[in-house]
C-alpha cells in the first residue's frame, strides 16, 4: 500500500485507474448504476465506464451520482455482435451520442421479445403451458432471452435444470429453437462509430490472435480488451503486444456484475487513467474526421 510503507518520503501521487469495463442493473449487474459510481469512488478510481449489455440507459444516472463525487463516468455498452455461430462482444466506450445507440438497440430489444413470443407459442403448442409472465417474471428488466424462458421451464416443473431446457426445447436444432437477430461485428463497429465512441473487443483470452485482430482492425476495430478477469497473464502480455504491433488501443476492466470478492470486484482489474485518455482522443479524432459519413441501416433518409 503506497504512503503506508515508510520507505518513500517523496511518493509519487497514487496511479489513476480506470475500470473500463462495468454492468449495472440497466442490464444484468446487482447494483444500480448511482451505487456502481459510490463504490467505484471508495474504490480509488479516477474514471469507471458503465458498459450495460446491449443498453446505455444507465449512463444518464451514473453521471448524475458522479457529478456527487467527482470521479468520471465514460459512457459505454457491451453490445453482443455474430461471428460464425458464436457470440462475441464488443464494448463501446466514449460514446457521445448515446441516444443513436439506443434507438437501433430498442428494434433489436423488440425483435428480441418477438423472437420469446414466438418461443412460447412454440412451447404452447407442444403442450407445454408456461406463459409470457413466467417468462417475464425470469427477465425482470433485462434483456429477454432463452436463459429466461429456460428459467421459466424449470420454475414451472418443464425441465430439471437449464442444460436440461435447452437439450430438449430450446437450443439450435431442438423444437423450440427460433435463430436470433442479431448484430454482426461490423453492424456492432458502426453502431459504435456512429455514436462517436471507439469500439474494443471485449475478453477475447485465446481467442486474440494477430490474425484475428488484424482482419477486424481492417474492419474498423479500434481496440482490445487486454485486461480482464478471465485473462491469463499469457493472454495479457500476448494480447499488449498485439495491441501494439496493430496500433490497436488496450483496454480492461473487472467486468463487474456486483462481485464482493476475487478479481471481478468492481476495479480489481483496471487500467492506467492514460488509457482511456487515449481511447477518448482517438474518438474524437474520428468524429472530426468522419463526421456524418455513416447512417444506420433502417434510419430514415427522408
Ligand atoms: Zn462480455
Ligand atoms: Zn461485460
Amino acid at each position: 500500500m503506497s504512503g503506508s510503507g515508510g520507505g518513500g518520503g517523496s511518493a509519487a501521487p497514487p496511479p489513476r485507474r480506470a475500470d473500463l469495463h462495468t454492468h449495472s442493473t440497466a442490464s444484468d449487474g446487482a447494483a444500480s448504476p448511482a451505487c456502481l459510481v459510490e463504490k467505484a469512488c471508495a474504490a480509488g478510481l479516477t474514471a469507471v465506464a458503465l458498459t450495460d449489455h446491449d443498453t446505455v440507459s444507465g449512463v444518464a444516472a451514473a453521471r448524475v451520482a458522479a457529478a456527487q463525487v467527482g470521479i468520471e463516468v465514460i459512457a459505454g455498452v457491451e453490445l453482443s455482435a455474430v461471428e460464425d455461430d458464436g457470440e462475441v462482444h464488443i464494448l463501446g466506450l466514449h460514446l457521445t451520442a448515446a441516444e443513436t445507440v439506443e434507438s437501433a438497440l430498442e428494434a433489436l430489444r423488440e425483435a428480441r421479445v418477438r423472437r420469446a413470443v414466438t418461443m412460447l407459442a412454440i412451447l404452447n403448442a407442444l403442450g407445454v403451458p408456461i406463459t409470457m409472465d413466467d417468462i417475464m417474471a425470469q427477465a425482470g428488466s433485462a434483456a429477454i432471452g432463452r436463459p429466461h424462458v429456460a428459467r421459466a421451464l424449470i420454475t414451472r416443473g418443464w425441465a430439471k435444470d437449464e442444460r436440461d431446457a435447452f437439450d430438449r426445447f430450446l437450443g439450435a436444432g431442438r423444437p423450440a429453437y427460433v435463430a436470433k437477430q442479431r448484430l454482426t461485428i461490423a453492424d456492432a463497429i458502426r453502431l459504435i462509430h456512429d455514436a462517436g465512441g471507439v469500439a474494443v473487443l471485449a475478453h477475447p483470452g485465446r481467442q486474440g490472435t494477430l490474425a484475428r485482430l488484424k482482419a477486424l482492425r481492417s474492419a474498423g476495430l479500434d481496440g482490445v480488451e487486454v485486461r480482464h478477469p478471465s485473462h491469463s497473464a499469457e493472454d495479457e502480455a500476448r494480447l499488449g503486444a498485439i495491441a501494439d504491433a496493430l496500433s490497436l488501443l488496450p483496454s480492461g476492466g473487472s467486468d463487474w456484475h456486483g462481485a464482493t470478492d476475487g478479481l471481478r470486484v468492481l476495479g480489481a482489474v483496471s487500467v492506467p487513467v492514460e488509457w482511456s485518455e487515449r481511447q477518448a482522443l482517438r474518438a474524437r479524432r474520428r468524429q472530426q474526421t468522419e463526421s456524418g459519413q455513416w447512417s444506420l441501416p433502417g434510419a430514415s433518409h427522408s
